[in-house]
């Protein structure tokens, strides 16, 4: 029997705007869009920002067959869920065929998203009209409290708080449940509630984390966000598994979104902070959740051979300290090979031996580990680390 899996791909992870600013390049610039393919093969996409060009660009019907069926599911039609569409090649391709949900909106009437789409590419604000999407596509209305079955998952829709009303999605795969909930704040007392019920017992919990508790209690209230603070509470009342802090605010660099995770893995077990590139497996065996980031945005490096000494987590929590040789650095950072296997996105301490001018010199680095890579080599698993200072 094959084990079910699941597995959840973050092409765009930023707040309200695309950034291209180098101090977001770690996380990413593109505003939000998810990928996730169920046991069955059946394709989600969550939201349709910026990222939507990227998973398009990358578009594979596996086997080389016809591409498997694909559930657009869009939460509302602020600018960064929908500005991707326009950009997302595999729409205008004849045989192809989606099917997208979304709300109606009080603003727009009867089939909000069709007239999203041709709005969009009204002229002049797209250069070819809607005559040049070809693929085909079917719009179905959801309502917050619906339920309905695509292929063996169950999708659960549930409106959450945010300026002009905005959906909630939870997945349940026979591999695990992943709950959506980008855009919403804390303080709706009936809304709070149905963010829970999505939240409730979740593999993972994706929630909006755009700014800190300090802001969402002051200069930021009512701006329809919320805080890693509120997610973790959230994620700990409900029982969540894993939390993902997502939608992060186009003014945080990459810095900020590292203290922001730090604080938060000291209220809540297990946290991530999205990072576009970010893979995360459900229903693997052992480990039921594994996040790692493939090799998809590889700086330029060099070949060298260097003796260093690196001391970091591991994934369980416990601290290590081994000796290795890194024979992959760039000035941002390196790709060392490691016995341990490390936290995603924790902290590691690298000591390289450098042959200067004056014969060996230590280097004291702090790296951060943006990729894992299992399975290169036996008994090793490849790391990818940034320095950050
Ligand atoms: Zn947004
Ligand atoms: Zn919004």
């Amino acid at each position: 029997m094959t084990v079910p899996i699941a597995k959840l791909s973050f092409w765009g992870v930023r707040g309200s705007t695309p950034t291209v600013d180098p101090a977001t390049w770690r996380y990413g610039g593109n505003t939000p869009c998810l990928e996730l393919i169920a046991p069955d093969g059946t394709q989600f996409i969550l939201d349709c920002g910026t990222g939507l060009r990227m998973l398009g660009s990358r578009w594979a019907a596996p086997n080389g067959g016809k591409a498997p069926e694909t559930h657009i599911l869009v939460t509302h039609y602020h600018w960064d869920h929908i500005q991707g569409i326009p950009f997302f090649s595999p729409l205008y391709v004849e045989n192809n065929e989606f099917h997208f949900y979304s709300f109606r909106s009080k603003f727009l009437g009867r089939d909000s998203l069709k007239q999203v789409f041709e709005a969009q590419m009204a002229l002049p604000y797209f250069p070819v009209d809607m005559s040049a999407m070809s693929a085909k596509r079917k719009f179905k209305e959801v309502d917050g409290g619906d339920s309905f079955k695509v292929g063996e998952n169950k999708v659960t829709a549930r409106w959450l708080n945010h300026p002009q009303g905005c959906l909630g999605f939870r997945i349940e795969t026979p591999a695990g449940t992943v709950s959506y909930a980008t855009d919403n704040e804390p303080g709706d007392s009936k809304l709070d509630a149905s963010l829970r019920e999505l939240a409730a017992g979740a593999d993972i919990f994706i929630n909006d984390a755009q700014f800190t508790p300090e802001q969402l209690e002051t200069t930021r209230k009512g701006w329809g966000h919320s805080s890693w603070l509120e997610g973790a509470k959230v994620a700990r009342q409900m029982e969540a598994k894993t939390l993902v802090l997502f939608h992060h605010d186009p003014d945080s660099t990459d810095r900020m979104v590292d203290s922001i995770l730090r604080q938060a893995r000291e209220e809540f077990d297990s946290v991530f902070a999205a990072s576009e590139g970010m893979v995360i497996t459900l229903g693997a065996p052992g480990d039921k959740v594994q996040a790692h980031m493939p090799g998809t945005r590889t700086a330029l490096r060099r070949e060298a051979q260097f003796h260093a000494k690196v001391c970091g987590v591991t994934e369980g929590g416990k601290d290590f300290e081994e000796e290795t040789m890194v024979r992959d650095v760039s000035l941002q950072g390196a790709l060392i090979s490691l016995k341990h296997l490390p936290r995603l996105q924790s902290e590691l301490q690298v000591t390289m031996e450098a042959p200067g001018a004056d014969g060996v010199q230590a280097m004291n680095l702090r790296g951060y580990v943006v990729r894992i890579d299992t399975g290169t080599e036996k008994g090793h698993v490849a790391v990818g680390v940034v320095f950050t200072d």
